[in-house]
């Protein structure tokens, strides 16, 4: 005979994702009041860590710093177990029968060796939300899990090569096999002079490797102002950077030696061949065939193309944009989706009032949108969002990027120390901003633009370094 079929697992709110979204957005829930179940679920390999020093500091760190150490949340204090595991599909429960069988009291922690039962608690997905699980997950390792809530918080992977042999930097795995790979003197070519091919050729470059970024735009930093871009391409020459732009990568191959000729009297030919079965791991020379024409010899080939939103396990149960990210409202809930789902950080973009939409990309998004999320899943008053704001370090100098900067810039404030570029809209409110190793500029900025706020500035004063930029800026 059989045995019977499992019982699902049932919680109330399942996170999907344990990168600093899902782990914020457990925390937030807690923060927020929420006593019931919580269940995380993570693909990555030991606890939330801090992936934007993963370029940055490549050859300065063995492992990046985990969001525990940085206060940002500890899922066995606040009573969130933590399954490594990969959600793998969610299905939609209305309309199963099965579905109304759910309790909110049982507590996903009570299974779970080493954690806490929590008090049996009814809680509240919102004001009028229905009683039982509304959608049922299913985890690579056979696990089921019901729930009343599925916050989609799986980030994004980096874009892949169609490269033999590329390697690309989204985990902390990643960066230790990069790393293993750059020995001083190593040639690195990294393709995409983004945020994070601009900050990898940074550190390489300072740890001794000889670097060549190749850029399909005629700037680097190609989503940043163009402003900005084109100050920080003089970083690049300084810090002995081989900057290539206006020009695409056609080929790589890697040389017959390094792709293991069938015949090793064919080794001696070391013209370059496609590797189609080469790894990353692959020693051995590659041959990076630009579109121009051009030949680069590298060692390693490193991909920054971007990044594409971790979404494939909702296929087919929610709606998605083209870019694969989940649409939501300010809030974080899913716009034309289930009521049950709701999603933050990299994987969801938000759909402004003005219908504008902003796609998660950067860190602060991840810290903060979180905490909108726990309000709107608990029906509780959300606070005002953060303003827009990304940062980054590259070269040795800081760099931000601040609210919704289009167009050439209406203000510029330089000194000695650095330039921050200021844009307004017709009515001169300020609508956004970016800074070159000016930090002290970026706490009054955040302020300002928190909130969705357009204050009026006064461009003659900020224009003048000797003055506050808040005295620029008028108060709310
Ligand atoms: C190298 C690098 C440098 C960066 N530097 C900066 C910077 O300087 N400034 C800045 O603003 N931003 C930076 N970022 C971006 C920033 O790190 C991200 O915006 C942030 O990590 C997003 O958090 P997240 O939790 O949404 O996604 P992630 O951090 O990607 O976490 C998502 C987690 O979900 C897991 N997951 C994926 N699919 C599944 C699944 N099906 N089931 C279960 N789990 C799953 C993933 O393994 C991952 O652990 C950088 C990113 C990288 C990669």
């Amino acid at each position: 005979m059989r045995p019977p079929a499992a019982r699902p697992e049932q919680v109330d709110v399942l996170v999907a994702g344990g990168g600093l979204a899902g782990l914020r957005t457990a925390a937030a829930l807690r923060e927020a009041g929420l006593a019931g179940t919580v269940l995380l679920v993570g693909a990555e390999e030991g606890d939330p860590y801090d992936r934007t020093t993963l370029s940055t500091h490549l050859f300065t760190q063995e492992a990046p710093p985990l969001l525990s150490a940085g206060g940002l949340g500890d899922l066995d204090a606040l009573g969130v177990p933590h399954r490594r595991a990969a959600v793998r599909s969610v299905r939609d429960l209305a309309g199963d029968d099965a579905a109304g069988d759910y309790t909110t009291g049982e507590d996903a922690a009570g299974s779970t060796p080493g954690t806490t039962p929590r008090p049996a608690v009814r809680t509240t997905t919102g004001p009028g939300a229905p009683a039982g699980a509304r959608a049922e997950v299913t985890l690579d390792d056979g696990t089921v899990v019901r729930a009343r809530v599925v916050v989609a918080a799986t980030g994004a992977r980096a874009v892949a090569a169609p490269w033999p042999g590329a390697r690309t930097l989204r985990s902390a795995a990643d960066a230790t096999g990069l790393r293993a790979a750059l020995a001083p003197g190593a040639r690195l070519v990294v393709v995409g002079a983004g945020w994070i091919g601009a900050e990898v050729a940074g550190a390489a470059a300072a740890a001794g490797v000889r670097v060549t970024v190749v850029e399909t735009a005629d700037e680097p930093l190609g989503r940043a102002p163009r402003v900005l871009g084109r100050h920080v391409r003089g970083w690049f020459e300084s810090a002995g950077v081989e900057l290539l732009t206006g020009t695409g990568v056609s080929t790589v191959a890697l040389t017959r030696e390094a792709a293991g000729p069938a015949d090793p009297a064919a080794a001696s030919d070391a013209g370059p061949a496609e590797g189609p079965d080469a790894g990353p791991a692959d020693p051995g020379e590659r041959v990076v065939t630009l579109t121009d024409g051009r030949e680069v010899r590298a060692d390693v080939v490193l991909a920054a193309l971007g990044a594409v939103p971790e979404t494939d396990w909702l296929a087919g149960a929610a709606p998605l944009a083209p870019t694969g990210h989940v649409r939501v409202d300010a809030l974080g809930r899913a716009l034309d989706g289930p009521t049950w789902l709701w999603a933050v950080g990299d994987a969801a973009a938000t759909v402004r009032p003005d219908g504008r939409t902003e796609p998660g990309a950067h860190w602060e998004g991840a810290l903060h949108h979180p905490t909108a999320l726990a309000a709107g899943v608990l029906g509780l008053d959300a606070p005002p969002p953060p303003a827009s704001y990304v940062f980054s370090e590259m070269f040795g100098h800081d760099v931000a990027v601040l609210g919704d900067p289009t167009g050439p810039p209406t203000v510029e404030r330089s000194d000695d120390a650095g330039i921050t570029w200021l844009w307004t809209d017709d009515a001169g409110r300020l609508v956004g901003a970016a800074t070159a190793d000016h930090p002290r500029d970026v706490p009054p900025l955040r302020r300002a633009l928190a909130g969705g706020g357009r204050p009026n500035l006064d461009a003659a004063v900020a224009a003048d370094p000797s003055r506050r930029l808040r005295d620029a800026i008028a108060r709310r």
